[in-house]
């Protein structure tokens, strides 16, 4: 992993501050030197639970939170890192500059990144596990839009084919209720992803339904919240990458996410369940 800026040197002190972390006053090669995987999802507990899991999967101790900071937490199992992003594509970015930047000074190579996370489906039944082909962002197109110096700068979204492809297969071996397609990556959770039960709703029933149905004829399965931030930041850092979420609800029939406790949890373990397996 090779930052693309000059200004970032190893001998110079580089504070991670959503970490808390300086690239001098830690070791970092020592520490991260070895990482192969980066896991990412959005919930902190979400995370400190499958590293936990991990952890007895591979036969090595609970580990500590590396993470400094309150804003994200930072996981070592082996050769695997497990950090969550909080919601949206914003956080996702600190927490992805972050990490490349971590293993930029840790000199790691050869490092794969992966989203474990949740989503609605679209015309997909609940608990299915969506492997994500492509991610397209509010206005349809396979790019993540940033605004810098007021103007717009669009980079492509990019999965690795192969990696996905794996995933794929091994799902199905496991006879997991895979599914490949497009994720739409909304900017938010109610108007953007055409939810009737927001705060506001200046469309109708009907409305919602077209969208979702041309979403589902261009090949969309689910919508989520950070794949065109996490696709395209992986693919300009030339790392593979690859999304695996589970659907929550079908958003073709409902918008309130009403599954039990219970449901939720196991609906949760099915991407860990495949991406563990994957990398052991
Ligand atoms: N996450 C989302 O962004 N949307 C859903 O419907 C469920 C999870």
């Amino acid at each position: 992993v090779t930052a693309q800026n000059g200004a970032i040197s190893f001998a110079k002190d580089d504070f991670l501050y959503h970490f808390g972390l300086s690239s001098t006053a830690m070791d970092l090669p020592r520490v991260f030197g070895d990482v192969k995987f980066v896991c990412a999802g959005g919930s902190a507990s979400r995370f400190k639970h499958y590293a936990d899991e991990f952890a007895r999967d591979i036969g090595v101790p609970k580990p500590a939170n590396l993470s400094r900071s309150d804003r994200f937490v930072i996981y070592k199992t082996g050769a695997v890192l497990w950090i969550n992003h909080g919601m949206g594509a914003p956080s996702l970015s600190i927490m992805l500059i972050e990490t490349l930047k971590l293993l930029h000074h840790a000199r790691s190579s050869d490092v794969c990144f992966v989203r474990l996370g949740t989503s609605g489906g679209v015309g997909v039944a609940p608990g299915s596990v969506v492997i994500s082909s492509g991610a397209l962002n509010g206005e349809l197109n396979e790019e993540y839009v940033q605004w810098i110096a007021g103007r717009k700068v669009a980079h492509p979204t990019l999965l690795c084919p192969l990696l996905s492809s794996d995933l794929s297969t091994l799902a199905a071996q496991m006879k997991l209720p895979i599914v490949s397609g497009k994720t739409l990556c909304a900017d938010d959770f109610y108007e953007g992803q055409m939810r009737l039960d927001g705060f506001f709703c200046e469309y109708t029933e009907q409305d919602k339904l077209s969208f979702l149905t041309a979403l589902h004829a261009r090949g969309v399965r689910n919508i989520e919240m950070e794949s065109t931030a996490f696709a395209a930041t992986t693919g300009r850092a030339g790392v593979r990458a690859a999304i695996v979420c589970v659907a929550l609800l079908n958003r073709m029939v409902d918008d309130q996410v009403t599954i039990s406790k219970e449901t939720y949890i196991e609906y949760e373990s099915r991407p860990f369940k495949l991406v563990s397996t994957y990398i052991r």
